[in-house]
């Protein structure tokens, strides 16, 4: 079906991805420049509790399923957000008044609503996929109404469209979040739909570190059998292509001795390892570590792929770097608790001999080891700060370091 979305706000694009989510063709149409331009970027970033709207509206119904359903969001799509409770304050008698109505309310539908649901979700956790809870408020007294269902065991999970790994191997991924919960000598392990779920983004993540960034889970299935009391699983796979790592080179002198990163290029390239981007990023950083190692504090560090050229999978790697200027150890800022009992300069004195040395990461690190070593320091914080000195342009002086 073609759906048409008027309106990018949170509502809008919510829409619209359910709707792509399910096959549809969707068009989001927006008045403005961009997306969220609405009130959907200008409000009070607070995700409601549910407490003032009355008890069996609608309003309270979906602001607390949608409240759970937003922690769930942020959670597996790392959205930092943090769940600090409300404190209601009333600042006049008809505030207090309408406090103490949401208290005389007692046993609220949000609060209601979420003991239903966790105690389903605890069901399901348990091997009861058909679990149904339903409540009802009588005055202060909450009325549970639970359909247990059936008890279904884990069964067989099967594999389609793994053509590199065994079965063996690929299962683990899928079972390892419930086996997590359970003792590991509970043989027989519940179905838990939510569980399995999870796993197949463990096994997308399994593929991707192995070489495969293409890979698609494209679907699983559950096929309930009540006579063996089992959920087994179908799980299908399309691995797209496998990439190692190819040559890696760089596109210009990189300043310092090739010989330097040989170390990290061979542990890539020599036997090639499977290409994933985690991999790339390490290299990424590996590399920038070794100019910082040879004084250039600011080195500036990109590795780029190049799939197109890959030759038998082996996908060449181009690094480019800019190193910048030398930097040398500078002078030092003190900063110590009043209360410390070191003498003023201490620090200075034990980090003088670093002072006028090509910076070095790994000097740096010793020295602040042996320090803390010493027994001397509840808490010792060093900071490093690029500062270029104007009366060397040439061989710029820096950082300067310690708080
Ligand atoms: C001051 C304030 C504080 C709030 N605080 C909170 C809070 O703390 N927590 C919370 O959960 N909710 C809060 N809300 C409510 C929440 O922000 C809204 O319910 C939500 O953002 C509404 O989303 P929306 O997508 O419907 O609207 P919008 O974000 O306004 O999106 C509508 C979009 O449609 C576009 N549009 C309009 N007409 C057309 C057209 N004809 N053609 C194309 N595009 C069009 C607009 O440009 C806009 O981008 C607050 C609201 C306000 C006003």
């Amino acid at each position: 079906m073609q759906i048409l979305v008027i309106g990018a706000g949170v509502v809008g694009l919510a829409v619209a991805r359910q709707a792509a989510l399910a096959g549809h063709d969707v068009i989001v149409a927006e008045a403005t420049s961009g997306i969220g331009n609405g009130v959907s970027s200008r409000n009070s970033e607070v995700i409601h509790g549910g407490m003032y709207y009355p008890t069996g509206s609608l309003r309270a119904l979906h602001c607390t399923r949608g409240r759970r359903m937003l922690y769930e969001f942020c959670a597996s799509h790392g959205v930092p957000h943090r769940k600090c409770g409300k404190l209601i304050v009333a600042t006049n008698a008809a505030e207090a008044s309408k406090i103490a109505a949401i208290q005389q309310q007692g046993l609220s539908q949000p609060l209601a609503d979420d003991t239903a649901y966790y105690i389903g979700v605890f069901y399901r956790r348990h091997g009861y996929p058909s679990v149904d809870v339903k409540y009802r408020i009588q005055g202060e007294i909450l009325e549970l109404d639970i359909s247990e269902g059936l008890y279904y065991k884990l069964g067989e999970i099967y594999f389609e469209g793994n053509k590199t790994f065994q079965p063996s191997a690929l299962n683990e991924y899928m079972v390892g979040t419930t086996r997590a919960r359970f003792s590991q000598f509970q043989h027989e392990l519940p179905f838990v739909e939510a569980d399995l779920i999870t796993g197949t983004s463990l096994l997308q993540s399994f593929y991707v570190s192995q070489g495969f960034p293409q890979v698609q889970i494209v679907k699983l299935s559950t096929i309930p059998d009540a006579k063996r009391g089992a959920v087994d699983a179908v799980v299908t796979i399309k691995e797209g292509p496998r990439y190692y790592f190819g040559p890696i080179t760089f596109s210009r002198n990189p300043g310092i001795p090739k010989e330097n990163f040989a170390p990290k290029i061979s542990a890539l390239t020599n036997p090639p390892k499977p290409y994933s981007a985690a991999e790339l990023q390490n290299l990424q950083r590996d590399l920038t570590f070794l100019f910082k190692k040879e004084g250039y504090y600011e080195a500036s560090v990109s590795v780029t792929p190049d799939f197109k050229k890959a030759q038998g999978g082996a996908v060449p790697i181009t690094v480019d770097a800019i190193p910048g200027s030398i930097y040398h150890f500078g002078a030092l800022v003190e900063h110590q608790d009043p209360r410390a009992r070191l003498r003023p300069k201490f620090l200075t004195a034990r980090f003088s001999g670093l002072r006028g040395q090509v910076y070095d990461p790994d000097k740096l690190t010793d020295l602040y080891t042996k320090l803390y070593l010493t027994g001397l320091f509840d808490a010792l914080d060093v900071q490093e700060v690029a500062e270029p000195d104007q009366r060397w342009p040439a061989e710029r002086r820096g950082p300067a370091w310690l708080r």
